[in-house]
């Protein structure tokens, strides 16, 4: 038994991810594409291979999947195990496709008879499954293992020799650009306002923008209005978008749908604007104004400024 981790270099998630393959048990090689910035003979891992190659060193998830394809075939691990971050998540898809496997996504525990607990739906529904092949392959959920050290010494270093074909490098990252929205980070915000269909529009996302600017707030949003394009994607709270935990959540017109809940149950309260007093919202709000948000919005910013003045 022995089981091969990709590394994503700086990736705290990566540690959580080798945490969990030591449960797999044999020896634990691990493969980083680039220089790894961490010490991982700490967190048990015995064998680190480096691939480096220039074209490399931008993400490019079909070249990623065939350095770890590559290694598969060198090392003949029972497991191969990543983060379950997006890139960990799309490497993984790519060599499943490539070897014709089954792949378990966000697995939290391995069991000694093989049989993976994972979490699904947002969260919401935690699944025991049995991986139905003998190379297994799986991620591990953002935060639910802890990355601990055990007492390893240093990891022998070796460099990987990788062939990369031109086909894989067909998609990769060639520019990172600046969002749109710099200004608070919206998965450290304390405050975040969030806006849903309900909001009607792109310009009606000006009132929303008026109120977090008071409140020193990040401004969110629902997939709804990213599929409209009225927001840009980085600013989607969700199960596909990002997970916030503010002390407060005011979700403007937003349902409350189990994929959009998924990112935002972190926040201390929640306060729902909306005006259906049927929406499933209110069921996991705090607090609820019904009524039409293009009044309440513009009222509380009214408030807060007649407060700010006096
Ligand atoms: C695999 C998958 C992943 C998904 N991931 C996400 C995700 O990450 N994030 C996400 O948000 N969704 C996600 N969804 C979509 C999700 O299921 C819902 O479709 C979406 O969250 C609904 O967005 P909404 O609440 O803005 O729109 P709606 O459900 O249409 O709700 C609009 C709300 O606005 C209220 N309203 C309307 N007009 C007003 C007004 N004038 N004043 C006050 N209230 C008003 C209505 O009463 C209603 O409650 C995902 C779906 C799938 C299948």
């Amino acid at each position: 038994m022995s089981v091969l981790v990709l590394v994503e270099p700086g990736e705290e998630l990566s540690l959580q991810a080798i945490s969990l393959a030591r449960d797999l048990g044999g020896p634990l090689h691990a493969l980083a594409i680039g220089q790894p910035g961490t010490e991982l003979g700490a967190y048990g891992v015995e064998t680190l291979h480096v691939a480096e190659d220039d074209r490399l060193s931008a993400y490019a998830p079909a070249a990623w999947a065939a350095c770890l394809e590559q290694l598969v075939d060198q090392v003949q691990p029972d497991a191969v195990v990543a983060a379950g971050t997006n890139r960990g998540n799309e490497v993984l898809g790519h060599l499943a496709a490539r070897r014709d496997l089954p792949f378990a996504a966000n697995v939290i525990a391995v069991g000694s008879d093989g049989t993976v607990t994972r979490v699904r739906w947002g969260g919401s529904l935690i699944e025991e499954a049995r991986i139905d092949s003998d190379l297994k392959l799986l991620t591990v959920a953002p935060h639910m293992v802890e990355a601990t050290t055990v007492n390893g010494g240093s990891a022998d270093v070796q460099k990987m020799d990788v062939t990369v074909d031109d086909a894989d490098l067909v998609v990769r990252v060639v520019e990172h650009a600046e969002t749109p929205s710099a200004g608070i980070s919206l998965a450290e915000a304390k405050v975040v306002v969030s806006g849903g269909r309900g909001v009607g529009s792109a310009d009606g996302f000006g009132m929303l923008e008026e109120l977090a600017g008071l409140l020193n707030a990040a401004v969110g949003c629902s997939r709804v209005v990213t599929m409209a394009g009225w927001r840009p994607h980085t600013d989607q709270v969700g199960q596909t978008g990002t997970k916030v935990s503010p002390d407060l959540y005011i979700a403007c017109g937003i349902s409350g749908a189990t994929q959009h809940i998924a990112g935002c149950k972190g926040a201390k309260k929640i306060l729902a604007i909306n005006s259906d007093a049927e929406a499933p919202i209110l069921a996991s709000a705090d607090y609820a104004v019904i009524g039409d948000l293009s009044e309440i919005v513009p009222a509380i910013t009214a408030e807060l400024k007649k407060a700010r003045a006096s």
